[in-house]
């Protein structure tokens, strides 16, 4: 199966369901001039991937930019692999950067997947609450939301009218084997809410297109899992 439009020039082009079972959901954004891509799977779909972005056939624009949303073998097992093919440059928060640069067996979870990981350098970890990540002429906002891992990011975009908020693994699980913080994790998801976002694009479930639809869908998770300071 290939992309899905999700908003004007924001597409689901990968996910278990489209490239492979083990796969989160991996995110595109055209931005007229350069294509950032959310995410790139556990590393076996990435011709997969590539494939699904080529017939999407935006020929002029290079995808410049992956996000890795945080440190987890199915979010970032295929970088390596399309940073190379693409050029593009990996940015994420530093606190999930140490993990890949270290080739960390553990907290990227590749021994759970029974793949090894090697040692992937980061182009850009940005630390602190917020980075403004300028894409040509475009900006994307790079929030640190940590509670899923310490270094989980979320994204977010205002594009043709709408606000998308890539928000990821906001479901979980959380392993305090991988640095799950619970805390941290409800004050990131209510932060997440003030964003008054039109559309959440989710780590693995998919895609909410309302804020209606998008406020009750973190706010069950809040009510499971929520713990105030
Ligand atoms: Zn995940
Ligand atoms: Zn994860």
């Amino acid at each position: 199966m290939g992309a899905k439009e999700i908003h004007d020039g924001i597409y689901l082009v990968g996910s278990s369901d489209i490239t492979d079972a083990k796969d989160c959901c991996i995110y595109l954004i055209n931005l007229g001039d350069e294509l950032v891509l959310i995410d790139t799977g556990a590393g076996s779909s990435v011709n997969t991937i590539a494939a699904n972005i080529d017939r999407l056939g935006f020929k002029s624009s290079p995808l410049s930019t992956i996000v890795l949303t945080h440190c987890h073998i199915d979010h970032v097992g295929g970088a390596a692999a399309l940073r190379q093919k693409y050029g593009a440059r990996i940015v994420m928060h530093k606190l999930d950067a140490s993990p890949l640069e270290n080739g960390d067996q553990r907290m990227t979870a590749a021994y759970w997947y029974g793949v090894k990981f090697q040692p992937l350098p980061v182009d850009l970890a940005f630390g602190g609450q917020r980075h403004v990540l300028s894409v040509g002429s475009h900006e994307l906002v790079l929030l640190h939301t940590p509670g899923h891992t310490p270094g989980s990011i979320s994204v977010y975009i205002d594009k043709s009218g709408k606000r998308v908020l890539f928000g990821q693994d906001i479901h979980g699980p959380f392993l305090a084997d991988f640095g799950a913080n619970m805390k941290d994790w409800t004050s990131s998801m209510k932060q997440l809410l003030s964003l008054n976002a039109d559309i959440l694009c989710e780590g693995h479930f998919g895609v909410y297109q309302s804020n209606k639809k998008l406020t009750a869908y973190i706010e069950r998770y809040l009510e499971e899992y929520g713990e105030d300071r």
